[in-house]
């Protein structure tokens, strides 16, 4: 049975180019890249450029490039990072959508730490308000995170807005979660204090991913260890999954403005196609072009089952809490009943027979289960 594969926001097919150059370095690399011996210092060298390479690309520091296991790592780092090394105040504003990477930090926070945490709602159309955010800023404001794209209902916050609004407010850091949005849209990294992001939303390697931190912020370091990563993150570098970053990097913002077309064309299509099912809702007229949110007739774990059998993978909430019955934020604070909703996310290898395939598919569920 062919395979469709919907579900881009979960995590991203390898590129092949960055798997070919990745078993290269696999067949032929070991050394530990802080070994004092050539083995050593050769593969140091190519991390450096590595991350020389990114921060070029992303036109921040070299030294503001710290390589984490994920963006999950990264926002965990940043967040606790920052606000356990900064305990004199202990306020933080966020939103109630966040992936669970933040949220969790958040909470760890609150509870463990006696953190007080402002958790702003998104408005009618998904996105949170910039005003809440200046609203909201105190005294003992330390932190504002606020994320890049949803990756549930895949609504865009302005955080070029955002992030003024903070600069205004000396002492107060801010962070954004820009996992869903590196490579669809651009980023301008001036007066963002850290942003987390990984490399298998963008093609990359899972297990890979960065924290920027600007120079001026200091982080309590979470795992503890060598001089690796500045201090900020202690353990053998994994040097060459690090290494294939730059490459995975460069390769989606040289492809960006073509494969951000073709998504485009497919969310158009799909628009279209979809309104041939009056029982179908889209719930976020306004998300980002690869991510569209749809309501059904029909409950989500029914439908992703159906759907599974003929070969469609969708997801019905963030792949990360989806064994553990953890209720969708994003959903509920739109308004949506998350029992009847799922999500289908493109990328620019996606085609319009696969849509026509997924309305066929659907059509006949909605008959069977509807
Ligand atoms: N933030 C967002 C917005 C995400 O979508 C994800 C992936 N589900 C993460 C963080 C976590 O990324 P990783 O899997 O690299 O830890």
């Amino acid at each position: 049975m062919k395979k469709i594969y919907f579900d881009n926001v979960a995590t991203t097919k390898t590129n092949k180019e960055v798997l070919k150059t990745y078993k290269e370095l696999l067949d032929n690399y070991y050394c530990n890249s802080d070994a004092l011996y050539d083995g050593g210092v050769e593969i140091y060298n190519m991390l450096e450029k590595s991350r020389e390479n990114i921060a070029r690309l992303l036109k921040v520091e070299k030294e503001e490039i710290i390589f984490t296991s994920g963006a999950s790592e990264a926002n965990s780092t940043a967040i606790k990072g920052l606000c356990l090394k900064n305990q004199n105040k202990k306020h933080i504003i966020s939103s109630i959508y966040e992936h669970s990477s933040v949220h969790n930090a958040l909470k760890q926070l609150e509870d463990e730490f006696g953190y007080d945490i402002t958790y702003l709602k998104p408005n009618e159309f998904g996105v949170i308000e910039v005003k809440d955010v200046e609203n909201n800023l105190r005294q003992d404001t330390i932190l504002v995170s606020i994320m890049l794209v949803n990756n549930e209902i895949g609504a865009i916050n302005n955080i070029d807005e955002i992030k003024k609004i903070v600069k205004k407010h000396p002492g107060t850091y801010f962070h954004s979660d820009i996992t869903q949005g590196v490579g669809k849209i651009d980023i301008d990294f001036k007066d963002i204090d850290l942003a987390s992001f990984s490399a298998h939303k963008i093609h990359g390697l899972k297990g890979s991913g960065v924290l920027v931190k600007k120079k001026h912020v200091e982080l309590l370091p979470l795992i503890n260890g060598g001089q690796q990563e500045f201090g900020v993150r202690g353990g053998t570098s994994n040097a060459l999954v690090d290494i294939v970053l730059a490459k995975t990097l460069r390769i989606t913002l040289e492809n960006k403005d073509n494969d951000n077309k073709i998504i485009k064309e497919l969310n158009k299509y799909f628009k279209e196609r979809i309104k041939e099912i009056p029982e179908i809702k889209i719930n976020l007229e306004n998300s980002i072009d690869n991510l569209i949110n749809i309501s059904t007739p029909i409950k989500s774990e029914v439908l992703l089952n159906a759907l599974n059998n003929q070969g469609i993978m969708v997801s019905s909430k963030s792949t990360c809490g989806s064994k553990k019955n953890e209720l969708n934020r994003a959903l509920k604070a739109i308004g949506v009943d998350e029992d009847y909703a799922i999500r289908v996310s493109f990328d620019h290898e996606n085609t319009k027979e696969e849509i026509d395939y997924f309305i066929t598919c659907l059509k006949e569920n909605i008959k069977r289960y509807g």
